[in-house]
C-alpha cells in the first residue's frame, strides 16, 4: 500500500436523506468513503440515524447507472448510448412535440430531494428553455398543505419559523401526525431534554408509534380526524376563557369567526367523530390552557389529506388562540420530510411559483425574475397543473406528451399509482435522470445517469429554514453527469435564449439575485458564508445580514403584520368506510427506509423487509390472519398482498402500510386538497382478508 492510498481526507457535508440534513464528516481512506460524526454541527450534534451511518452504501453499488440508456425502437429494450446521442435525441423529440402540439406538450417533474441549485435550474429550464407551464414536483405530496396554511395564517411559509432546538424550551409540545423518533431519530433528543426539564409531550396519531411511546399524552384519533380534535380544543379553550385575548387583539385578526365556528364542536361531538374520549380532550385543553409556552408541530399525518390545509389551519388557530406564535420556545411549525422539502418549494419548481417564493401570476414577480434570467417577462408561461393533476393529464388531448423527471420515483410515490403508471405508458417520451434504475427509470425511453450527493456540491434548506452546504467529497464515476450539466446540455440543444451554468456556486449566486426581495430571500447568502457559519437562516437580504433564525417576534409577514385566524370546518376524508371497504387505511414510514426506497432499499446494511400490513390483534382474529402470514388489502384502486404484522399499537379499525415499497400507493386515494392540491395519502377505506 502506498502512502497516497492510505492518506485520509475529510469533508464536512450533510446526509443525503431527510429534512433534518444532519451534519456528517465523510472521510476518504484510500478507495473507501466512511461516515464519521460532525459534532459541532448544531442540528444533530454528531448523532445520525442508521440511514445516515450507512449513506455511503450506494457508492460503487453494482446497480449504479454509469451510461445513458436509450430504448431501442425495434427490440423495446434499453441499450447503452453516448451522452451526445442521448441528449440530441431528447432535445430533438421535445422540440418536434412542441412544434406539433405547443409548448405545454412537454412537462417537467422535479423532487424535494434536489439541491436548491437544481430546483432553481429546473424551474428555469421549464420556463425559459422549454417555455412550458407544465412543471411541478413531488414536494406537492409532502408538505404543501402546511405551506398553504402557513401562507394564509402568517403570510410566509418557513417549516419551522425557529431553530429546532427551541423545542427544548417549550412547556408542552404537541406533535400532530409526526413520528419523528422513528423518521428522524436525532431530533428526538430535543423531546427528551424537554421532558428532563419537566416539559410535556403530546402525540396525536392513529398509531402508537415510537414517538407516541415517549409521550405524556397520547391521543389516538381515527385517520382523517385531526381537524375535529383541534376544533374541540378551540371550543374548550374558548369556553374556559383560556384564549389569550390581549394577544388576539394586538397581533391577530379573524378570531370572532373561529369562535362562532367552533361553538358546536363540544367534546362529545368530537368523540363521536374522532374516537378521542371527551374526557381526554378536556384534560388536554386544561394542560394547554395552564402552560406558558406551547408549541404545535404538524407533519404528514395531519397534512396529507383532502382537508390537509384546513387541518393545519385549525391547529394554527389553537396556537394563535393560546397566544404562542412569535414567543420564544412556542408557536407553530411544520416538520418537513424530504431532504430539501423546504428549499425545494422556494426556487420555482412549483407549478404556480417563481424563485424567491414569488407567485407566477404577480406581474412584479415576473418582471423581476425575467430581468435576472435575461428574458422578456411576457415570454414566461403562467401557472401549470399541480403534481398529481399534471400526471393525470399525461397523454390526454390537452396533457403533455413528454415528461422529463429529475429526482423522483413517481410510480412508487404517487397516489393511485397504477393509474399513474398507465398515464406514463401513454406518453410519447419519458426521460428519467437518476442514479440507479428506479421503478420509474425502468419505464423510461431515455435514462440519464447522474451524480449522487457525495459526488457534487450544492445547498439544501433544512426543516428550520437553515441553508446548508453539501460539499463534494469524491469524484463521480466516469460516465455520469450532474443534473446541472444535464439541464445545461438540454437547454443549449433546445436553443435556450440564455446560457445555463453548470457551476453550483454560480447558480446559487443567480438564485440569490432571483430571490432578492421575495418571501424567501437568499440574496445575502453564499456558499462561502454557509461554509464559514455552519448554515444560514433565510431571509438574509444582504451580505452583512446575519440571517433570521426566528420569525414573527414583532410582526407576521402579512400586509398588516397580524396573523390571520382562519375558520374551518370538518368535512372528513373523501372516502369513508362502508360495507364493501369497512376499514381505514393509512400509510407512513419506517426507520430504515427513505421515501420511495430507490436509494435505501439498495443499501445492504439496511433491512429491506417490506412491505407489510400492520393490523390490530382484534382485527387479525376476526379475519383469521396470523402474524407473518400474508394478508390482502384492497381499496377501490388496487390490491396489495403482504405479510401481516399483528400489533396492539394501531386502532382496531385501521390498517397501516409503509410506502417505501411498490404497492402501498396502488391503494391510496388521489382525492386532492382544494387549496394545496395535496393527495389524500393518509386516509382511505379498505378491506383486508387473510
Ligand atoms: Fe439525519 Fe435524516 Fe439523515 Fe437520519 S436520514 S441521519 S435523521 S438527515
Amino acid at each position: 500500500t502506498t502512502a497516497a492510498t492510505t492518506a485520509a481526507t475529510s469533508t464536512r457535508t450533510h446526509c443525503p436523506y431527510c429534512s433534518l440534513q444532519c451534519g456528517m464528516t465523510l472521510e476518504r481512506v484510500g478507495r473507501t468513503l466512511e461516515v464519521r460524526p460532525w459534532p459541532e454541527f448544531p442540528v444533530n450534534e454528531g448523532a445520525l440515524c442508521r440511514k445516515g451511518w450507512t449513506a455511503t452504501g450506494l457508492r460503487g453499488h453494482r446497480e449504479r447507472l454509469t451510461t445513458p440508456l436509450v430504448r431501442d425502437r425495434v427490440t423495446g429494450a434499453l441499450r447503452a448510448a453516448g451522452w451526445d446521442e442521448a441528449l440530441d435525441l431528447v432535445a430533438d423529440r421535445l422540440r418536434a412535440l412542441q412544434d406539433a402540439r405547443g409548448r405545454d406538450a412537454v412537462a417537467v417533474f422535479g423532487g424535494g430531494g434536489l439541491t436548491n441549485e437544481k430546483a432553481y435550474q429546473l424551474g428555469k429550464l421549464a420556463r425559459v428553455a422549454l417555455g412550458t407551464s407544465q412543471v411541478d414536483y413531488n414536494g406537492r405530496w409532502c408538505m404543501s398543505s402546511a405551506a398553504s396554511a402557513a401562507n394564509q395564517a402568517f403570510g410566509i411559509d418557513r417549516g419551522l419559523p425557529f431553530p429546532l432546538a427551541d423545542v427544548e424550551r417549550a412547556d408542552v409540545v404537541v406533535l400532530v401526525g409526526s413520528n419523528l423518533a422513528e423518521t428522524m431519530p436525532p431530533a428526538a433528543r430535543h423531546l427528551d431534554r424537554l421532558r428532563e426539564r419537566g416539559g410535556r409531550v403530546v402525540v396525536v396519531d392513529p398509531r402508537r408509534t415510537p414517538t407516541a411511546d415517549r409521550a405524556d399524552v397520547f391521543v389516538q384519533p381515527v385517520p382523517g380526524t385531526d381537524l375535529p380534535v383541534a376544533l374541540g380544543l378551540l371550543h374548550l379553550l374558548d369556553a374556559a376563557g383560556a384564549v389569550d385575548e390581549e394577544y388576539v387583539a394586538a397581533r391577530t385578526t379573524g378570531y370572532d369567526a373561529v369562535r362562532r365556528s367552533v361553538a358546536a364542536w363540544w367534546p362529545e361531538r368530537v368523540e363521536r367523530v374522532s374516537g378521542v374520549p371527551a374526557a381526554q380532550l378536556r384534560e388536554l385543553a386544561d394542560l394547554l390552557a395552564g402552560s406558558e409556552r406551547v408549541m404545535v408541530l404538524t407533519a404528514r399525518g395531519a397534512e396529507q389529506h383532502s382537508q390537509g390545509t384546513a387541518t393545519v389551519l385549525a391547529w394554527i388557530d389553537v396556537a394563535l388562540a393560546l397566544g404562542m406564535p412569535g414567543r420564544e420556545g412556542a408557536g407553530y411549525g411544520c416538520l418537513t420530510g424530504q431532504g430539501n422539502g423546504q428549499g425545494g418549494r422556494e426556487h420555482g419548481q412549483k407549478a404556480d411559483q417563481l424563485p424567491g417564493y414569488r407567485m407566477i401570476d404577480d406581474p412584479a414577480a415576473r418582471e423581476h425574475v425575467a430581468r435576472v434570467w435575461g428574458v422578456d417577462p411576457d415570454s414566461l408561461p403562467g401557472a401549470g397543473r399541480s403534481a398529481y393533476e399534471l400526471l393525470d393529464s399525461l397523454g390526454t388531448d390537452d396533457g403533455a406528451r413528454a415528461l422529463l423527471v429529475l429526482g423522483s420515483n413517481i410510480v412508487v410515490s404517487a397516489p393511485n399509482a397504477t393509474h399513474v403508471a398507465e398515464r406514463l405508458a401513454a406518453l410519447d417520451l419519458l426521460v428519467v435522470a437518476d442514479i440507479v434504475m428506479s421503478e420509474t427509470a425502468a419505464l423510461a425511453d431515455v435514462v440519464l445517469p447522474v451524480t449522487q450527493w457525495a459526488e457534487e456540491t450544492g445547498t439544501m434548506t433544512n426543516l428550520e429554514g437553515r441553508v446548508v452546504l453539501r460539499e463534494q467529497a469524491v469524484a463521480p464515476p466516469e460516465g455520469v453527469r450532474s443534473d446541472l450539466e444535464v439541464m445545461a446540455g438540454l437547454a443549449e440543444r433546445l436553443g435556450s435564449p440564455v446560457p445555463f451554468s453548470t457551476d453550483p456556486a454560480e447558480v446559487f449566486a443567480e438564485l440569490g439575485r432571483a430571490s432578492a426581495g421575495g418571501r424567501a430571500d437568499y440574496s445575502g447568502i453564499s456558499h462561502e458564508r454557509i461554509r464559514a457559519e455552519h448554515g444560514m437562516f433565510w431571509p438574509c437580504p444582504d451580505a452583512d445580514h446575519p440571517g433570521t433564525p426566528r420569525l414573527f417576534a414583532d410582526r407576521f409577514s402579512t400586509p398588516d403584520g397580524r396573523a390571520r385566524f382562519v375558520a374551518v370546518d370538518h368535512v372528513g376524508a373523501a372516502e369513508q368506510p362502508d360495507a364493501a371497504y369497512p376499514l381505514h387505511l393509512t400509510t407512513g414510514r419506517v426507520l430504515a427506509q427513505y421515501q420511495s426506497g430507490a436509494q435505501t432499499r439498495r443499501v445492504r446494511e439496511l433491512p429491506d423487509d417490506g412491505p407489510f400490513v400492520e393490523l390490530h390483534p382484534l382485527l387479525a382474529e376476526r379475519i383469521g390472519a396470523r402474524d407473518g402470514e400474508p394478508v390482502v388489502v384492497t381499496t377501490r384502486r388496487g390490491e396489495l398482498k403482504a405479510p401481516a404484522r399483528v400489533v396492539a399499537t394501531i386502532r382496531p379499525d385501521t390498517v397501516f402500510v409503509p410506502f417505501h415499497w411498490v404497492g402501498a400507493n396502488r391503494l391510496t386515494n388521489d382525492a386532492l386538497d382544494p387549496s394545496s392540491r395535496m393527495p389524500e395519502f393518509k386516509a382511505c377505506s379498505c378491506a383486508v382478508r387473510a
